[in-house]
């Protein structure tokens, strides 16, 4: 059975894309089988993964509609050695057209059932937004991570999205839980990331990944050269601390399905 993460937050712009291909290219590096599932219209983490969007055939949105099986829709990217189902601006579209059709929430992890043993962690990349789209991540998953900015307004954003997960366990999906909650773009000079990152801490204890993501350029320039990170600067520190994310998500794995 792999372990589904959905990768979410509906705050725009915290470093989910980013997150969800650099933790797939870094578990695949550590031999793991990888499914990375881009589920924003935006299509970010099918261009971070070198794959063009404008010229796919299928993607993740048949899978949804249901008239393509993920192993039909699957493709395998070079650049992150992992596996993807793709996203494109089709995608925006299966948000209208999902709500007429049965069990509208629950359509992505019915798809999933299929492959569970093909991988060993399948990563959803969640768009801006707690919409269908990321309905059906959160109804897919086992468990969600929350990458967040360590800002402000952070930790307003968080009690939306905890309360939407608490309404998902309840009515849709029992098992849900959060896996943990990722402190990105991180930058120790600033004395107001420190303070809401002590905040977090005192809230939510050991369900803060130890790891932390630093505000790092390799990680922001790496899309532009078709790569992840771990190939485009190895010894980056952004590249680096993705590493050490994927270390602890497979020791948290260890602990939760002991063999
Ligand atoms: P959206 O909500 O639009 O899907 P997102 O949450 O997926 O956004 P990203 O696209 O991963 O966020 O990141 C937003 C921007 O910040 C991108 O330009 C990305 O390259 C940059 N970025 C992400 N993480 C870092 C980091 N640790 N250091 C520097 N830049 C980063
Ligand atoms: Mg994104």
């Amino acid at each position: 059975m792999a372990k589904v993460l959905a990768i979410t937050n509906q705050k725009g712009g915290v470093g989910k894309t980013t997150t969800t291909v650099n933790l797939a290219a870094s578990l695949a590096a550590a031999k793991k089988r990888v499914l990375l599932i881009d589920l924003d219209p935006q299509g970010n983490a099918t261009m971070g993964s070198a794959i063009n969007k404008a010229s796919l055939a299928i993607t993740v949105y048949e899978v949804l509609i249901g008239t393509k099986s993920v192993r039909e829709a699957r493709i395998y990217s070079e650049a992150g050695k992992y596996d993807i189902l793709p996203a494109n601006r089709e995608l925006a579209g299966a948000e209208i057209e999902l709500v007429d059709i049965d069990n509208r929430e629950t359509r992505l992890k019915v798809a999933l059932d299929v492959v569970q043993d093909d991988y060993d962690f399948i990563l959803i990349d969640c768009p801006p937004a707690l919409n269908l789209l990321t309905l059906n991540g959160l109804c897919a998953a086992k468990s969600v991570m929350i990458p967040m900015q360590c800002e402000y307004y952070a930790l307003e954003g968080l009690s939306d999205l905890v309360n939407t997960i608490r309404k998902v366990r309840s009515n849709l999906n029992v098992d849900l839980e959060i896996e943990g909650l990722l402190r990105t773009m991180y930058d120790p000079r600033n004395s107001l990331a420190q303070q809401v990152s002590d905040q977090l801490l005192k809230h939510f204890g050991d369900k803060v990944y130890r790891t932390v993501i630093p505000r790092n350029v390799r990680l922001a320039e790496a899309p532009s050269f078709g790569l992840p990170a771990l190939y485009h600067d190895r010894d980056s520190r952004g590249t680096q601390a993705y590493l050490a994310l994927a270390g602890e998500l497979m020791n948290n794995a260890a602990v939760a399905e002991p063999i």
